[in-house]
């Protein structure tokens, strides 16, 4: 079957997408043709200036477009609360709740021996830096309730009791297993207000 090279370049790009396969790409291929060429060109302008213009904050490691981020520099944020998730993308599901107004922390993984993943693969190290500071009095572990984010609770409360900062984990409740960042806000929401003290 002939397929032009433009068509068949736009289909590999699609594919290339997670949870997209042949028929979904060529669909998407075909529809991104009947759209309007304006349309198409703000498509393409977003996914490179995503790219481009995006970096991780040097403080928290949040994506962002300005270093330090906006959450970072926010004077209204309680900065006595750092909130430590896996990725940005808990970040964001956080953020929907509407209920926490402290900084973040953001690991970039989890612990995890089996996929070679220690804690010096993670933001750990800018973690205690920061902590350092005095103005932090509660540290929050969100990482996800699974093995690796159990673990890496775990590793990080041991690891920050010399800096005599309350530690805290999200309640349970939240599917185990599961991913922070497809939880419900509601579900959430209870998890940050049900966290208890790690001991
Ligand atoms: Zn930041």
């Amino acid at each position: 079957m002939y397929v032009p090279e433009p068509i068949s370049k736009l289909i590999d790009g699609f594919m290339r997408l997670p949870g997209i396969g042949p028929k979904t790409a060529q669909r998407l291929a075909f529809f991104v043709l009947g759209m309007e060429e304006d349309d198409v060109l703000d498509l393409a302008k977003a996914l490179v200036r995503a790219k481009r213009d995006l970096s991780t904050c040097s403080v928290c490691a949040n994506i962002t477009d300005q270093d330090p981020c906006h959450i970072c520099v926010d004077k209204r944020r309680d900065r006595s609360i750092i909130c430590v998730v896996q990725d940005p993308r808990d970040l964001m599901a956080m953020e929907r709740t509407r209920e926490y107004n402290g900084l973040y922390h953001v690991l970039h993984g989890a612990i995890s021996p089996m996929e070679g993943v220690g804690p010096d693969d993670l933001k750990i190290p800018d973690l205690l830096r920061r902590l350092g500071d005095e103005t932090v009095k509660e540290l929050i572990l969100a990482t996800n309730p699974n093995i690796e984010g159990e673990a890496t609770a775990m590793y990080l409360s041991k690891l920050v009791k010399p800096f005599g900062i309350q530690v805290t984990r999200i309640a349970h409740g939240m599917p185990v297993g599961g991913d922070i960042e497809f939880i419900d806000e509601v579900t959430l929401t209870k998890a940050l207000e049900g966290r208890r003290e790690l001991s």
